[in-house]
């Protein structure tokens, strides 16, 4: 057989078996969502971390990256209850609400749509539990503040795990309810520190760390990471497949101080939990990874550095949030459907289609 012949008959052989691999590949769907939110945490809180950190992050290894456009209902500039409904249910809202649309109606969350559907589901956040960003996955209140409404709506789901500080609001209440003792009765085991979330054994889990917020960076320690990877190892039992979300959430603070060497630091611990996440994902194949900010916080711009000394100088333009868009990364299975400029509003819809979950 002639050379040119010969190659035409290899190149037509690699395309028959090796195009349909491709193509089940790029259509095949994620039995698992880690949606994990950096509160505040734009492209340039980002960048000064990875170049504190010798110029690299666990981030860059998601290939696929997108845009979020994060404006409210009634704000060019959102807040973390509005932003945070906007990626758990999917709709616009006015700042400060949480799982409501701007009309007061409660809006299901990506959160309560998987728990419907048999997956097991969590939340664990850097900081109250009950604080707005977690809040907006789990409560339909008009206000972020309403602490103790937002902490008695958690037992009106089945969440299987969540980990965070906020343990007054469960049971030093007005109304004199302990709301500890009644997720006893529904057969949660109870954590009030990092030893017993990490002892936990099978079945629900209610981790409150803190009386209010968890503390700062560096006191923190590994609460964040290691709690993650604990509630993931409690949720894969589910054989359906789940859906855990994850805050960074004092990344949002640290920017509002305008407190560079802390955002650095809430960035890393971020950072630290997306590259143990990744490493879970990339083992099993079937989980994919989404993260992302609700805004961004402090306005931040980074016009003098040095690589080799991992230094930069920050400017803050601002001690609140501020309007730009904030990037989107992601990994794993479905991964391609976050590339591009979107909606904050579009990710919520992205993530049930691809769960296949049903209304
Ligand atoms: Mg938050
Ligand atoms: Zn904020």
């Amino acid at each position: 057989m002639n050379t040119p012949i010969k190659k035409t008959i290899i190149l037509s052989l690699l395309i028959f078996f090796f195009l349909p691999t491709v193509q089940i590949e790029a259509q095949k769907k994620p039995k698992n969502i880690v949606f994990m939110i950096g509160d505040g945490m734009g492209l340039a809180h980002v960048y000064a971390a990875m170049v504190n950190n010798g110029n690299k992050l666990e981030l860059e290894r998601c290939k696929n990256i997108g845009f979020s456009k994060t404006f409210s209902a009634n704000n060019f500039t959102t807040d973390s209850g509005a932003g945070g409904t906007a990626l758990a249910c999917g709709v616009k809202t006015k700042n400060g609400m949480i799982g409501m649309n701007a009309d007061s109606i409660p809006a299901e969350s990506i959160l309560e749509l998987a728990e419907k559907n048999n997956l097991a589901t969590g939340m664990v956040a850097a900081c109250a539990i009950t604080h707005a960003t977690p809040a907006s996955f789990i409560a339909h209140q008009v206000s972020r503040n309403m602490y103790e409404e937002i902490a008695a709506d958690f037992l009106k789901t089945d969440i299987d795990v969540f980990i965070g500080g906020g343990r007054k609001n469960f049971e030093v209440r007005a109304d004199g309810r302990n709301l500890s003792n009644e997720l006893k009765t529904k057969n949660y085991q109870i954590a009030y520190n990092l030893d017993e979330v990490l002892t936990a054994k099978n079945g629900k889990l209610a981790g409150l760390l803190s009386e209010n917020h968890s503390p700062a960076m560096p006191e923190r320690g590994d609460m964040l990471p290691e709690s993650t990877m604990k509630a993931i190892d409690l949720l894969d039992n589910n054989k359906k497949g789940f859906f855990l979300m994850v805050e960074g959430s004092q990344i949002d603070w640290a920017s509002h101080d305008n407190n560079a060497d802390l955002l650095v630091k809430e960035v890393l611990d971020f950072d630290k939990t997306v590259g143990k996440v990744l490493d879970y994902a990339k083992k099993h194949g079937n989980t994919l990874v989404i993260i992302t900010a609700d805004h961004e916080t402090g306005g931040l711009t980074l016009p003098k550095g040095n690589i080799k000394e991992k230094q930069i100088k920050a400017n803050f333009s601002t001690k609140d949030h501020s309007g730009i868009l904030v990037p989107i990364y992601s990994y794993g299975p479905g991964s391609e459907k976050f590339q591009g400029f979107m909606d904050n509003t579009s990710l919520k819809v992205k993530m049930e289609t691809l769960l296949n979950l049903k209304k």
